[in-house]
């Protein structure tokens, strides 16, 4: 009897330790960030239902596919960044998800309620040096949004404090090895038919519009610093 538990003992222990082995190779878990605002805080612009299926159900699904894509691969790096920057080396359905996972909490980030305006500091004299006037930027970065055929994302990307505009199709973003324009993102806008087509319906360039409403040139700011 004796024998039997110091058997017992010695199998759980070691289950113990090669479970803690087995554990330290998991995949980090990537969590859905609260929404900073309510889901009713960018009316009229952004309609309370949107938020609240966009962020709940869309981001939600994306966050949970996300790591569960990951649930089979080994050294995957504790930061969403270094994953995207890598994407050529994952399969597909990280490609897909992750960019879904970060693509959207980079967007709830950058809207504000009692946001729009114009910016200001030092991202607001690089879009006068690379785009010669803020009205100028506003264009280009309209004409991304409603160019980019199907769903897909429009982009202010800072290389190193060089300012550019571009779109990318489905969840890629231009983090990604793959992207033809790269840098870090400062500003995105959804241009997926979920993000608009309950107000909006067929009509992106009116939500477009809309969106310059609801921009945080705060976050924009502190995201270009960063990105120095
Ligand atoms: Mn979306």
């Amino acid at each position: 009897m004796k024998t039997h538990n110091i058997q017992n003992n010695f199998v759980s222990s070691c289950a113990l330790i090669c479970f803690s082995l087995t554990a330290t190779g998991h995949p980090p878990v990537f969590k859905q960030q609260p929404l900073p605002y309510a889901y009713d805080a960018l009316e009229p612009y952004i309609d309370a239902l949107t938020m609240e299926i966009h962020y709940s159900r869309h981001h939600a699904a994306y966050a949970k596919n996300f790591n569960e894509s990951l649930q089979s691969l080994s050294d995957v790096p504790a930061k969403v960044e270094e994953i995207m920057k890598n994407i050529s080396h994952y399969p597909v359905a990280v490609r897909n998800n992750g960019g879904g996972y970060y693509n959207h909490s980079l967007y709830w980030e950058i809207m504000a309620p009692k946001g729009g305006g114009e910016p200001s500091g030092k991202v607001a004299e690089a879009i006068r040096r690379d785009f010669g006037s803020f009205d100028a930027f506003k264009d280009a970065f309209s004409k991304a949004a409603s160019a980019r055929f199907g769903s897909g994302w429009a982009w202010l990307v800072s290389d190193k404090g060089k300012l550019a505009v571009c779109s990318t199709p489905n969840q890629d973003n231009p983090l990604m090895d793959i992207a033809e324009v790269k840098g870090a993102p400062i500003l995105c806008i959804d241009v997926w038919e979920h993000a608009y087509y309950l107000k909006y319906q067929n009509k992106r360039p009116d939500y477009i519009q809309a969106f310059w409403n609801v921009i945080h040139w705060k976050k924009v700011n502190e995201l270009y610093e960063k990105s120095l």
